[in-house]
Parts: C-alpha cells; sequence; structure tokens
C-alpha cells in the first residue's frame, strides 16, 4: 500500500508495460518491510526536459531506472554521470541527491558480470566475444575491461559502432587487447549475444547472431550468454547449449541487476 510516508523510485521509458522492474523491486520491498515503492512512467519525448525539471524537485523520490528511448537523451542532461556512464554516454539509473542534483550510472555491465560470477566465470585475464555494440552490448564490454579480460574482441553489423566502440575502449584500457571480426570462437571462455537477434523467436528455430560454421569452432569450456529475455533460451543459447558449454540467459542477467540498480539508489543492499 503506498502511503503519505512511502519513498519512491520509478522506471522511466515508452513504452513501459513489458518491463519487469516495478514487479521485481516491489515484490523484494514488501519482502523487507520497507516502505519504497516503484512506478512505471511512460514518458512522452516532448516532457522529458520538464521531468528532470520535476525529479530534481521530487522530494520523496529517490531515483529512477531508464530504459529505451531515454538512456542516451537522460546522459546528457544530468549533473553528474560514473566514468562509465561518462564513457558510453548513457545512463540506466539515475539517483536523486537531497539537494535535488541528478547523478547517473550504467549498471547493464555489472548485472551481466554478476550474472557470469554465478557461473563461476571470472573475467580476470579471460578471452572474451561480444556481439552487438549498442547500449547492452557496449556497457557489458565496458564492464568485461573493468574487471580484467585480457583480449576482448567485438562484433556488429554496423562497423562503424566496432570502430568507434574499439577506439573507446583502446583508449580506456590501454592493457586490454581489443580486436573485431573473430575467424573462431575456439579461444573464447566467454561468448555473448548482446545483439536483438533471436528475440521472440522460436527457440529451436530462428535467427542467429552467428554463421553456424563459426558457432561450430565453440569450446566446451566456454560460457555463452544471451542479453535477449524472451525466448528465455534463444536459438543462439540453444545451439551452445546443444554444443556441450554453460548458457546465461538474459532474464538471469535481469535478475541479477536488480542490486546494483537498487543499491545506487539507496534502497536496497547491493547483493539482494
Ligand atoms: P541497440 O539497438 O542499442 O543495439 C543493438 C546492436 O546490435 C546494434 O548495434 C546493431 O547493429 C547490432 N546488431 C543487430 N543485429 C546484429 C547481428 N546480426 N550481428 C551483430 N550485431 C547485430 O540495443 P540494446 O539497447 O543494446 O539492446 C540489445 C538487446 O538487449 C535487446 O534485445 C534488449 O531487449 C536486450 N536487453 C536485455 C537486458 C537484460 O537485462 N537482459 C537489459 C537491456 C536490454
Amino acid at each position: 500500500m503506498i502511503q503519505g510516508s512511502t519513498e519512491l523510485v520509478a522506471i522511466v521509458g515508452s513504452p513501459i508495460a513489458q518491463v519487469k522492474s516495478p514487479e521485481n523491486f516491489n515484490r523484494w520491498f514488501a519482502d523487507h518491510q520497507q516502505n519504497v515503492a516503484m512506478l512505471a512512467i511512460d514518458l512522452a519525448p516532448t516532457a522529458l526536459q520538464n521531468f528532470i525539471q520535476t525529479l530534481r524537485g521530487w522530494q520523496n523520490m529517490r531515483g529512477c531506472v531508464v530504459t529505451v528511448p531515454y538512456k542516451q537523451l537522460l546522459a546528457s542532461r544530468l549533473d553528474s554521470l560514473s566514468e562509465r556512464s561518462a564513457a558510453l554516454r548513457s545512463v540506466n539509473v539515475i539517483r536523486r541527491e537531497a539537494d535535488g542534483r541528478l547523478v547517473g550510472d550504467i549498471v547493464d555491465g555489472e548485472g551481466f558480470l554478476n550474472a557470469a560470477r554465478k557461473h563461476a566465470f571470472n573475467p580476470k585475464d579471460k578471452q572474451a566475444l561480444v556481439i552487438g555494440t549498442g547500449g547492452v552490448g557496449s556497457a557489458i564490454a565496458y564492464s568485461l575491461c573493468q574487471a580484467g579480460v585480457s583480449h576482448l574482441v567485438i562484433s556488429d553489423l554496423s562497423q562503424e559502432r566496432v570502430e568507434v566502440l574499439g577506439e573507446l575502449l583502446r583508449s580506456a584500457f590501454p592493457e586490454i587487447v581489443v580486436s573485431a571480426n573473430p575467424l573462431t570462437l575456439k579461444h573464447f571462455d566467454l561468448v555473448v549475444n548482446a545483439s536483438p537477434v533471436g528475440m521472440g523467436a522460436a527457440t529451436d528455430d530462428g535467427p542467429m547472431p552467428l554463421p553456424n560454421a563459426l558457432m561450430e569452432t565453440l569450446s566446451a569450456t566456454a560460457l555463452v550468454a544471451d542479453v535477449v529475455t524472451s525466448p528465455q533460451v534463444t536459438p543462439f543459447l540453444a545451439c551452445a547449449r546443444r554444443m556441450g558449454c554453460a548458457i546465461q540467459t538474459g532474464p538471469e542477467m535481469a535478475l541479477a541487476q536488480l542490486g546494483n540498480l537498487g543499491h545506487f539508489m539507496g534502497v536496497t543492499p547491493l547483493d539482494i
């Protein structure tokens, strides 16, 4: 029950009906007797500037999770950003400080790594491939570099995106080898699909982000992950599983990120 004394957090995007964060957070708040609630806000693009002004003055609002299409649009309008948000020019969470200042971070990559660690994957000195260098792929690639992979390979249909992200990572992490477009998968400890390929497909028959010939070079010791949340097991993950690899699903990443989002807004511990 929302009361006058209830503190609020929100998730903002458009459309918003499909998001799972409100039910996940509100269940956690109820289970832990916290007088906090999450609202889902379907915001029209024309209202963005007014929304930011309102957020600064909204005194019982602790913060806001940000989803499509506002991750980049909001990053340029906040008062300060984490180093990775500033580098990637993107936010997926905002904290409202007591004085109304708005601070942003992007924790998609941290959520991904939390889920991977549950599969006993330790990124230090490992070789990883990230397919798709959009908002989520860039955040995962950045967090993998922060966590100390030795070699990161990125690929995307857009060569320009690969080049821009490659430049950014090489300048932020000069000690890490960053290259593009792999010819074989056999050396990778981690292979991630961070593109939307496979979204809405049938598990056993649907589009793949890599050609079959390349999939056949996968090592059975690799962890293979997908960010796509529906279906839970994408055609890509089903293929990796047939080849004997451990798999990590999109919903695992989403769930593993809750603590990072809640902790940044100051409403949950990091590890929930
Ligand atoms: P985006 O549009 O910013 O980026 C997608 C990128 O994938 C683009 O650069 C595009 O060129 C590339 N791409 C498309 N097809 C490709 C292919 N065949 N091969 C290589 N690259 C290809 O999208 P985004 O915001 O990064 O979201 C990506 C996916 O992540 C979506 O499906 C979204 O639903 C999902 N997502 C999952 C979580 C989670 O917690 N699991 C969180 C956020 C988003």
